[in-house]
């Protein structure tokens, strides 16, 4: 199938596993994000296909055909760095020419495409000026630019936005998405910001502390269908229930039988697992009351952001928070009896 793929994929540094046990099929034209926590080897993985990196063992393929032990240089990638790494003595036209000039390019070819990228990353106008005299935004599109000159067969992007404030990023984020979808390249973005993740991505890829991906597919169906407790706590709020498994689908938690759609495979009862549950997806009852997966409890706070309110039980050792909007915000009050209500199709049983 036409694409990236990555095969067996181990990368130790001396006695450092950075990466390991990865298989991942990244389709053509997509916008892939490796999200995960500081150390769980998202960079590695990236510069191991960009070649910047030689596996330990197992293999990097582009359209089938192998390219582990193609130099960097011959893989005709497109990469972005966090640092940008901008030539600060040469103008934005020499910076975004640089590698055309290195592959021989005719002169006018260069301005040629120098001006239609200027035009693409709407820095029309800019070739003459000095990085120095750049915003950080303006900076990150000549980067992009410099980057896409060569019309990479990928475009490899590291934590490329991280350094800017919050309104540029989100601006940023949107038009690089944009970018990517009118050129259609497969461009695959290094975050550990989940909110990045989620907004941008065709795919993301979720990457653990074991430096092994826990999960990938989009972001809905990372969102509402996590693979694990892991990907469950790392992606969104959860509200994670300790249980153990019943006969049927039942889960067990403090003592009372909670209701759930599906049970994982190969789980038997008397199993330890996990609920995960969204805080969207819970309804909150003023007040105690009995019925199916009814938790009763106190309301321990309530936090109305204006937009949204989220409110804070305990259920006899344990919280559970609930968000609704303020149109359906139930009528409680901190210190008041109040019932969670946990539907059972929205009770994700995962493994511990
Ligand atoms: P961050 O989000 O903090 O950048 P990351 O998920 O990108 O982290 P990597 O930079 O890929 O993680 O690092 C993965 C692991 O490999 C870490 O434990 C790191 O210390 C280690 N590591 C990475 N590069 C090297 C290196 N050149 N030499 C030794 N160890 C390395």
């Amino acid at each position: 199938m036409a694409g990236l793929d990555l095969k067996d994929i181990q990368k130790r540094f001396g006695s450092v596993i950075a990466v390991q046990n990865v298989n991942l099929h990244i389709p053509h034209g997509r916008f892939v994000c490796f999200l995960g926590p500081s150390g769980c080897g998202k960079t590695t993985l990236l510069r191991l296909i960009a070649g910047l990196e030689q596996p330990t063992s197992g293999r990097v393929l582009l359209e089938d055909r192998d390219i582990t032990d193609q130099p960097a240089h011959q893989r005709n990638f497109g990469m972005v760095f966090q640092s940008l790494a901008l030539f600060p003595h040469l103008t934005v036209g020499a910076n975004i020419a640089y590698s055309l000039r290195i592959r021989k390019k005719a002169a006018a070819d260069c301005r040629r495409r120098v001006d239609e990228l200027l035009e693409l990353v709407r820095l029309p106008g800019y070739a003459e000026r000095h990085i120095s005299q750049l915003s950080g935004g303006q900076r990150q599109r000549v980067a992009i630019a410099r980057a896409l000159a060569i019309e990479p067969r990928l475009f490899l992007l590291d934590e490329p936005l991280s350094a800017l404030d919050a309104k540029l990023r989100e601006d940023m984020q949107l038009e690089l998405r944009m970018l990517q979808q009118r050129l259609g390249i497969t461009t695959i973005l290094v975050t550990h910001d989940q909110r990045e993740a989620m907004t941008m991505s065709d795919l993301i890829v979720v990457m653990g502390t074991d430096n092994q991906v826990h999960q990938m597919g989009s972001p809905l169906e990372i969102y509402r269908h996590p693979a694990d407790t892991f990907v469950a706590d790392f992606i969104g709020t959860s509200n994670l229930l300790k249980g153990v498994c019943g006969s049927s689908r039942q889960v067990t938690v403090s003592g009372k039988a909670l209701s759930v759609e599906v049970l994982p495979s190969g789980v038997a009862a008397g199993s330890e697992v996990n609920i995960s549950i969204r805080p969207e997806d819970i309804f909150v009852l003023a007040g105690a009351h009995e019925g199916e997966n009814h938790l009763q409890g106190r309301v321990a706070f309530v936090r109305d952001t204006g937009s949204s309110v989220e409110i804070y039980l305990d259920c006899n050792g344990f919280q559970i928070i609930s968000q609704s909007t303020p149109k359906s915000r139930p009528a409680v009050r901190q210190g008041e009896p109040a019932t969670a209500v946990l539907p059972p199709a929205a009770c994700v049983v995962l493994s511990t």
